[in-house]
């Protein structure tokens, strides 16, 4: 029961907002005022910390990475949650696990709650999952109401948003296949680090991926409703429970490589060319130039990979991802 002491109260104070904000919009057509539904917080927890043994790094974080028997289980165990309330269950064209729950117009726009349950290697349990499971709260406590919604309620359970498994640019990607922005090409040029495309580990898990038909059409979703844990340590630092998202950060990334000459560690400093020493004062400068940019703006320099990686030999070869960030509506 770890997470009682951890961050419960969080998840409580989130989906309590979630539910009453529903409920006082579903108020309007069917009761005056605003009525209050309880969640099942032990429920709740239970849901996070079964999703949290699905993990390929048992003790040490959770890593259920894209197409993985992880992902799998995971995607099994949702399946199973939705199909108890009732829900119409599917995978579509692309992975993407949905719930549906009619509303009393089966042609109106669907209002799609939810997030990921994919994770970085050695994630946290909260980060997409809490969303998911919110979503999966939210219809169960409709359920339980009787709560006859207008509009149709999804739920979206997405399992290759992380970026890492593919590598920089490729995070997102059931969101993109759903608004149409993911590419043929993508999914057979991308690799993870087991060496397989994008495509090639979807047809290993299962599925042969059909872009085309994954798109939803403009217009058939009427708002995307997702609750996902801060990013960054604002809301903790100020104790504040719950913030609403005004706008999203803009995001760049950015690959750098740095060539010098191989030698070997006893060449004399004056005549090196260390990439390393090169990549070295590259995350200096960044670090420098991104600070006396003010607060509207982060950047980060990681993912380094070092040929040769020794102690024995200058390295004649470094790379590493640069990442942006903007917090600003106006130019940064
Ligand atoms: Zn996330």
């Amino acid at each position: 029961m770890w997470l009682k002491n951890l961050n419960a109260h969080y998840l409580l104070f989130g989906f309590l907002a979630s539910v009453t904000i529903i409920a006082d919009r579903l108020s309007n057509h069917m009761l005056k005022g605003t009525i209050i539904l309880q969640v099942n917080l032990d429920r709740v927890i239970n849901d996070i910390e079964t999703l949290a043994t699905f993990t390929a790094t048992p003790g040490n974080g959770v890593t259920k990475s894209s197409y993985s028997h992880e992902d799998k289980l995971a995607k099994e165990y949702l399946k199973n949650e939705m199909e108890k309330i009732g829900l119409k269950v599917w995978q579509d064209e692309f992975s993407t696990l949905f719930g549906r729950r009619e509303g009393k117009n089966p042609d109106a726009p669907v209002i799609m709650i939810g997030s990921h349950y994919d994770s970085v290697v050695n994630g946290g349990a909260f980060d997409g999952v809490a969303g998911v499971v919110a979503a999966l709260e939210i219809l169960r406590v409709f359920q339980e109401n009787n709560i006859e919604n207008d509009y149709p309620i999804e739920i979206i359970a997405m399992n290759a948003e992380e970026g890492e498994t593919f590598g920089p640019g490729t995070g997102v990607s059931n969101s993109r296949a759903l608004v149409g922005t993911l590419t043929e090409k993508e999914l057979d040029t991308v690799k993870n680090r087991h060496g397989l495309t994008k495509r090639e580990a979807m047809k290993a898990y299962g599925l042969v991926p059909d872009l085309a038909k994954a798109k939803r059409e403009k217009g058939s979703i009427k708002n995307f409703i997702e609750l996902h844990i801060e990013q960054g340590p604002v809301l903790d630092n100020h104790q504040i429970d719950v913030g609403l998202v005004e706008y999203l950060p803009g995001i760049g990334r950015y690959k750098v490589k740095f060539h010098g000459s191989l030698e070997d560690s006893t060449a004399p400093m004056a005549s090196r060319k260390d990439a390393m020493v090169a990549a070295s004062k590259f995350v200096l400068a960044v670090n420098q130039i991104v600070q006396s940019l003010g607060t509207g703006i982060t950047g980060t320099v990681g993912e380094f990979e070092i040929s040769p990686n020794s102690h024995q030999f200058v390295p004649d070869y470094v790379q590493a991802s640069v990442e942006i960030r903007t917090f600003d509506k106006k130019d940064s």
